[in-house]
């Protein structure tokens, strides 16, 4: 069988089990399998590939016609145009996510926010690292801390740290086990811009996600009954954590950006904007310390 035809058999079985994207994921599929771009697999359509091939391709397919997404297939996802590396301890990057990333990088382009040399960022929640690990591979010189609840999902963020910045760059990422903010407050440590993508699904409404949405881990996903438990507690106690003049971003989903807008309001926070994402639906919010 030639790559293109068994790319189009790959699509035909994603097709009628209903898969959204079944063009893209049958090509990333193979792709990963032959440890190719999608570019190459278009130039070299007409080349034969052997039957183990074939099956080794069929099993991958019908794990993604199973319900698990490409990434957890293929251990992998882009995000900010770096490969992330994700397991089922992590929530799959999502683009809804670069707005986040994009603004913070602006924040930081603004020398005048950290007067006092490189800025000290911290990503809570951080699951795969990819925003934080984002920042910093964009914007060098600051000094990363990443902390998360799981500890298996610390270990996925070193991984891509040392991945994306080799062993000796990727040493001077500070990883903290931490339930949100509460190490740094015991630490009375401050920062000048915190970004986060806290689990801010309402509870009652993860039964209907899309499948593949639930397979990922529920300590992600899970933001209470409102969806806005850990956002709370995040923005109740940001103050404390920042510098003057640091900035907090977090993401959200656009019904719950009035609240948090509020939230900011009613903690001190200025200058508080939301973002739209992709699909321009509000996603991400920021609001600043004052100075004193
Ligand atoms: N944006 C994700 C979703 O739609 C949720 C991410 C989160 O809860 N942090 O599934």
């Amino acid at each position: 069988m030639t790559i293109g035809a068994l790319r189009a058999a790959g699509v035909q079985l994603l097709r009628q089990h209903g898969v959204e994207s079944p063009e893209l994921d049958a090509s990333l599929l193979l792709a990963h399998l032959l440890q190719k771009d999608r570019t190459w697999l278009v130039l070299n359509q007409d080349q034969i590939v052997e039957s183990s091939v074939e099956k080794q391709y069929l099993s991958l397919i019908s794990q993604r016609t199973a319900g698990l997404s490409v990434a957890y297939i293929t251990g992998f996802k882009e995000f900010m145009g770096l490969e992330f590396s994700v397991n089922s301890a992590v929530l799959v990057p999502r683009p809804d996510t670069e707005i986040l990333v994009e603004k913070a990088l602006e924040w930081l382009n603004n020398k005048a926010s950290y007067p006092s040399g490189p800025p000290k960022v911290l990503d809570l929640c951080t699951g795969s690292g990819c925003i934080g690990i984002s920042l910093a591979y964009y914007h060098p010189e600051l000094d990363l801390t990443l902390s998360d609840i799981s500890k298996e999902a610390l270990a996925v963020s070193k991984n891509n740290a040392e991945r994306l910045f080799g062993a000796k760059r990727a040493a001077s990422v500070r990883l903290v086990h931490s339930d949100l903010l509460d190490f740094f407050l015991h630490q009375h440590e401050q920062f000048d811009l915190i970004v986060s993508n806290p689990p801010y699904i309402p509870r009652r409404i993860i039964p209907d996600l899309p499948r593949e949405v639930r397979q990922e881990p529920l300590l992600a996903l899970d933001g209470g009954e409102d969806g806005l438990d850990l956002i709370r507690r995040l923005i109740n106690g940001a103050q404390a954590l920042l510098k003057d003049k640091g900035a907090i971003f977090i993401e959200s989903d656009s019904e719950q950006i009035l609240s948090i807008q509020e939230l900011l309001k009613n903690n001190g926070f200025h200058a508080i904007e939301s973002y739209p994402d992709l699909s321009g639906s509000l996603r991400c919010t920021r609001g600043s310390k004052l100075s004193t």
